[in-house]
């Protein structure tokens, strides 16, 4: 038993001694540890602190900053006061807290983006990444902190766009306010300013007008600062924030005056045309009225000579249809004769612009004659400016028959008042006006005229004995012998009578008369009329009577008639079938004979 308490010192003993060796090593480990913790966090310090990225060590549990180097509290602001570290007034360790606090179940994260207070107090974009580490015997993060570049361009652009807008807004040639909810304005552009500058309550006043959000352009009549009167056409939209709540309305007025009197001015313009084209299209009606309305043949053709407008009588003048000829070239309708002669005249009416008549003879395909007169007038297109002729052309036919019969007529009129109509040779009409004139040409030039009266012997014989129809073809026959006897073509044979012939012979003195007078006994004997009742003879004879003058002033044609008159009673007194020939009057009393 004895044993038992000594053993039980002992043990007491041992333990003790074992606890207080456990403790002595305990406080020794604990002593090299913190000298080897002190030694590799300065040496960590060191290292940090000559780092160009801003590093800091945080503690875990309440955001407070355990170190921070120079390019963290560059960047931050971050204040150094001996060995402590404390954040400026912008930045808080609250905030590194509710930064750290979602990341506390980490051991490391990496560019986890942020915005905290830069050194100037404005919050700079940040790219931070974390090591979970033990300094100083508390849980800490070691922080490297990075300006995040990209976040920060978009910040600048933040802070950019309500300037440029207002830029935008302010280059805008339209009038831009906006309103809140209240109806109270919270912003124009320079464009509203200026248009209602100083008279601000009438610009809202007018724009109140504009109809419902939502509801087409409204147009308001106003006067703009210098005085003139101006057409705003506005617009309100809604203006709606990133949540979709409405918090305002945006207007938008434009001066539209220009546009609108442009407007107008078109309106008038369409109005016009409008009228216009009834008035062609009444004018094309009353056109297409006349053109079939018209029996006369109505056409025109451009310069190239392409058919543009006809009626029917006009194609049909042409060998065609109306539809058939429009649109076809006068070079393939016409023939070559025919074009030429067109393109002359239409040449002369585009060229000088005046009309021209003319006359055109054309056969239908029925084989119709007709005249036409044709009235060809220049014509200027308005519209462009193209030349042009328009033909008019009025059936002339019966006009020309009347006028080619009067002409006959007139021909068989003057025949008739200058031929003789049983014999056709001249009559006595004619002899004596070619007698008249002979006798003043020759009394001007001096020039011996000779006439010969000649008589048919033993005629009323003839009649009594063959009939009054055979004397009157014995006469017809005569009359061819004579003609066929006079040679020169101003010598004349005429009937002077019944059955009395006269030969006129200018510039023939009397040889030349008796040369005649001795042709015209032959040529009757060549042909030979029987003529049985004859004393002279048993054919047909004359007596002839020739007489020569060259006229003197005082003296009057007659004088040569009474002297051939003379000279053939003289013929007949001398037995008949026989010339005498008288020269002057002297010889009046005696004549010279000259028998056959
Ligand atoms: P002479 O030899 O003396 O001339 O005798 P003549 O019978 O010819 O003369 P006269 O004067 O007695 O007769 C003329 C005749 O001519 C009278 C007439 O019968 C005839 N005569 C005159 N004119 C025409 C006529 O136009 N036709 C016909 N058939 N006979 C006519
Ligand atoms: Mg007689
Ligand atoms: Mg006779």
């Amino acid at each position: 038993m004895a044993a038992q308490p000594e053993s039980f010192e002992s043990s007491a003993l041992q333990y003790t001694l074992l606890l207080l060796v456990l403790v002595v090593s305990c406080g020794f480990l604990t002593l090299l540890i913190s000298y080897l913790s002190s030694v590799s966090f300065r040496r960590l310090h060191r290292l940090l602190t000559a780092m160009p990225m801003a590093v800091a060590i945080v503690r875990s549990k309440d955001g407070q900053l355990v170190y921070a180097n120079r390019a963290c509290r560059e960047l931050l602001g971050v204040r150094k006061i001996n060995d402590r570290y404390l954040y400026p007034d912008a930045l808080s360790a609250t905030m590194l807290c509710d930064f750290l606090r979602p990341l506390a179940s980490l051991s490391e994260f990496v560019h986890v983006r942020d915005e905290l207070p830069g050194v100037d107090g404005k919050p700079i974009a940040l790219s931070i990444s974390g090591q979970a580490i033990r300094c100083r015997w508390q849980d800490c993060w070691l922080l490297s902190i990075v300006p995040d570049k990209a976040a920060q361009r978009n910040q600048i652009k933040l802070e950019e766009e309500p300037k440029l807008f207002q830029q935008v807004l302010n280059s805008l040639s339209e009038l831009v306010y906006f309103q809140n909810n209240a109806g109270e304005v919270i912003g124009t552009n320079k464009a509203f300013d200026r248009f209602w500058r100083g008279r601000y309550d009438e610009g809202m006043e007018s724009i109140k007008e504009v109809g419902r959000i939502g509801n087409s352009a409204s147009h308001t009549w106003t006067t703009a600062p210098d005085g003139t009167s101006r057409l705003l056409e506005s617009n309100r939209t809604q203006l709606v924030d990133d949540n979709g709540g409405v918090f305002g309305t945006l207007s938008i007025s434009h001066d539209v005056t220009d546009w609108h009197e442009m407007q107008e001015v078109l309106k008038s313009e369409i109005e016009k045309r409008e009228i216009t084209e009834q008035e062609l299209a009444q004018r094309n009606s009353l056109l297409d009225t006349i053109l079939s309305a018209s029996r006369d043949p109505i056409g025109m053709y451009n310069e190239q000579g392409v058919y543009v407008i006809c009626n029917e009588p006009f194609a049909r003048a042409l060998g065609h249809t109306q539809t058939g000829l429009l649109g076809k070239s006068a070079r393939d309708v016409l023939t070559g004769e025919q074009y030429e002669s067109f393109c002359q005249t239409d040449q002369k009416v585009i060229n000088e612009g005046r009309s021209i008549k003319t006359d055109d003879y054309v056969v239908l395909e029925d084989g119709t004659p007709i005249w036409y007169e044709v009235l060809k007038s220049p014509y200027l297109d308005p519209t462009d400016g193209t030349n042009g002729v328009l033909v008019m052309a009025r059936d002339v036919t019966e006009r020309k028959m009347a006028e080619q019969q009067l002409a006959d007529a007139i021909m068989e009129l003057q025949e008739l008042s200058f031929v003789d109509s049983l014999t056709k040779v001249a009559n006595r009409r004619s002899f004596d006006e070619q007698m008249r004139k002979l006798w003043f040409s020759h009394m001007r030039e001096q020039q011996p005229l000779t006439l010969i009266l000649c008589d048919i012997d033993y005629f009323k014989a003839f009649n009594d004995n063959y009939g009054h129809q055979q004397g009157d073809f014995a006469l017809r026959e005569v009359a061819k012998i004579f003609s066929s006897v006079i040679k020169r073509e101003t010598d004349e044979v005429a009937r002077y009578g019944g059955e009395e012939f006269a030969f006129l012979l200018p510039n023939t003195d009397l040889p030349g008369g008796e040369v005649v007078a001795a042709e015209i006994h032959q040529a009757l004997a060549d042909v030979g009329l029987t003529h049985l009742y004859s004393e002279v003879d048993t054919k047909l004879t004359v007596s002839l009577g020739v007489a020569t003058l060259t006229p003197q002033p005082n003296q009057d044609y007659g004088e040569l008639v009474e002297m051939a008159d003379i000279a053939l009673y003289k013929a007949k007194a001398a037995g008949r079938n026989c010339t005498m020939s008288l020269t002057a009057v002297a010889d009046l009393a005696g004549a010279d004979t000259n028998h056959r």
